[in-house]
């Protein structure tokens, strides 16, 4: 049993974990709480669950003390991270936000599904562009076919 499913159990622990996180909480300008204890390896703030030596990420308590419970197989989403623009992985700040209003449940696939970055749509090309474009893809077919057919 993962400290998670166990701290669904107690209400009670949750609310005690819960006040201890938000004391070690600073609000930053985009509305995140983030929080400025220890983290994981992964970089997600994490406190004592109360349970043997084990830890629980701030993010997961945010959503048992919000919900109550997280299904099994559920993840926790932080919909503040912005796949496009944020620093990935251990670096990114998201990891230590446990505002309530920025976290989503969701299932794994969901979630590995944003985590993939795409880059940026690129824009339409200008007529210069497409131009050049044009002109290099001509002088590249001059090049293989234009000299070996001389
Ligand atoms: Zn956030
Ligand atoms: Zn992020």
């Amino acid at each position: 049993m993962t400290p998670s499913e166990r701290l669904a159990h107690d209400g009670h622990l949750i609310d005690i974990l819960w006040a201890r996180t938000l004391r070690r909480v600073t609000r930053t300008p985009e509305g995140c709480w983030r929080f400025n204890g220890a983290v994981t390896s992964g970089g997600y703030g994490c406190v004592g669950s109360g349970i043997r030596s084990q830890t629980i990420t701030t993010h997961r308590l945010a959503v048992l003390h919000r919900d109550g419970f997280i299904p099994a197989g559920m993840t926790v989403d932080h919909q503040c991270h912005d796949t496009q623009t944020c620093k990935r992985g251990v670096r990114c700040e998201h990891r230590r936000c446990c505002n309530p209003a920025h976290l989503k449940v969701m299932t794994m696939a969901a979630n590995n599904r944003r985590k993939v970055w795409m880059p940026p749509p690129a824009p339409p090309l200008t007529a210069d562009e497409l131009a050049a474009l044009e002109a290099e893809k001509v002088a590249l077919l001059a090049l293989l076919f234009g000299e070996s057919a001389a």
